[in-house]
């Protein structure tokens, strides 16, 4: 036999972490590097947040899970926050990313399902590039190939529209269209932050056709732009959202928010999950929620991130051939290279003990945890500087 017990799908890298001390990983040899990767804008609190192992300790030992056939006090206070820090009225809970989508996306049918609704409008446009997760649902919402291979036939009832252009998204809207699906900014797509333009011009087009906003902001919400959720930069309310990944600081939580009107469809029997919103979930996402949903803790990520772009900037100055520019927002960054950004990544990771996360259109992608200061700072640009100094540009294949 020569498949793996893991079953192939990652092509997994030679580091192999076994513990975790605030900004840096500890790999089984000894090794220790630099998390400016935070398990893909995951651990927020860093690795040994000691708020939310208390939290996770205190309610694995009280209660763990139970279904949610019975009353939740535990999710009936995160959901309470979360309406009342968002646009929300509603929350469904879920233990990812996609599993958060998949609810959006139903939710966003069945408001045109419901008997008050036009039963034709079963189109969501979704956009270039973006990514959604890997389930049926969201692989079908994303128009990339590389992730339909192997898996067809897609879940009909998408349209995809260039990322970023709004007269192409118009140009899509029929008697068939529900909604759209957006990441505020692109996540896996490159730290793309969509438009103003684009936003606010799809909120318009909604609330002329009748029509579901959708953003998925599984990568950029959780305060992770110096926002709570990244549309607040925008002034542009959504009436459907998924959060996921930081959420939960590590522990797998997911939600799909909505407002009153836009879960409309969404009653009794129409969705379900086992572990959804179990007592343990709840416990991860309120610590996170007490560390981070603050004016102060935004406060901070907002001036870290311009601190660390700004240094971002001078130092890709040093470099013309390799960087051109540095985007994103708070501590969600981008630097889009000139040349190839997934084989510096390496680089940087086997030789220099940094981690960060390649992206598509060449973008190396620095989600360092909000709890990164300047100490982790100076050390991401000692690392980095010493990475580009090193590096020699692979020939092209
Ligand atoms: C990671 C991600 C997802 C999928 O989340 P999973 O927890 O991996 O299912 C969906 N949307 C966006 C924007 C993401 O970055």
């Amino acid at each position: 036999m020569s498949i793996t017990p893991l079953m192939p799908v990652y092509p997994r890298c030679g580091v192999r972490p076994v513990r975790g001390e605030h900004c840096h990983l500890i790999d089984e040899d000894g090794t220790r590097y630099l998390d400016f990767a935070s398990g893909i804008a995951v651990n927020l609190l860093g690795h040994s947040h000691e708020g939310l192992i208390g939290a996770i300790q205190q309610q694995a030992a009280t209660l763990m899970h139970v279904s949610n056939l019975y009353g939740s006090p535990q999710g009936e206070a995160l959901a309470q926050r979360l309406v009342e820090k968002t646009f929300a009225d509603t929350v469904f809970f879920t233990n990812s990313g996609a599993e958060a989508v998949e609810a959006a996306i139903k939710t966003a049918r069945a408001y045109h399902q419901h008997d008050e609704g036009d039963a034709n409008r079963t189109e969501l446009i979704t956009f270039t590039n973006a990514f959604h997760g890997r389930t049926m649902a969201t692989i079908s919402a994303s128009n990339q190939a590389k992730m339909h291979k192997g898996f067809l036939p897609l879940l009909a009832g998408f349209q995809y529209a260039e990322f970023d252009d709004l007269e192409c998204a118009k140009a899509l809207v029929s008697d068939k269209t529900a909604g759209f699906l957006v990441e505020p900014i692109q996540g896996e797509g490159g730290i793309r932050p969509a438009s103003q333009e684009f936003i606010s011009g799809l909120r318009a087009l909604c609330d002329e056709h009748d029509l579901m906003l959708v953003f998925d902001e599984v990568q950029c919400g959780v305060a992770r732009t110096g926002k709570l959720y990244a549309y607040e930069h925008y002034g542009v309310e959504p009436d459907i959202m998924a959060t996921a990944k930081g959420i939960g600081g590590g522990f797998p939580l997911g939600a799909c928010l909505a407002t009153e009107k836009a879960a409309r469809g969404m009653g009794f029997g129409t969705h379900g999950s086992t572990y959804g919103g179990n007592p343990l979930a709840m416990a991860a996402g309120t610590a996170v929620m007490d560390a981070v949903a603050n004016d102060e803790f935004l406060a901070e990520v907002t001036e870290k991130g311009e601190r660390l772009r700004t240094r971002l900037e001078q130092f890709i100055g040093n470099y013309p051939d390799l960087f051109e520019l540095v985007r994103g927002k708070g501590l969600m960054l981008g630097i889009k290279m000139k040349v190839e950004s997934r084989p510096f990544f390496v680089h940087l990771r086997d030789h220099h003990q940094l981690l960060t996360v390649a992206a598509g259109d060449n973008t190396l992608r620095v989600l360092p945890p909000l709890v990164a200061g300047d100490e982790e700072f100076d050390e991401f640009l000692d690392k980095l500087s010493a990475g580009a100094a090193s590096y020699q540009v692979p020939e092209a294949a």
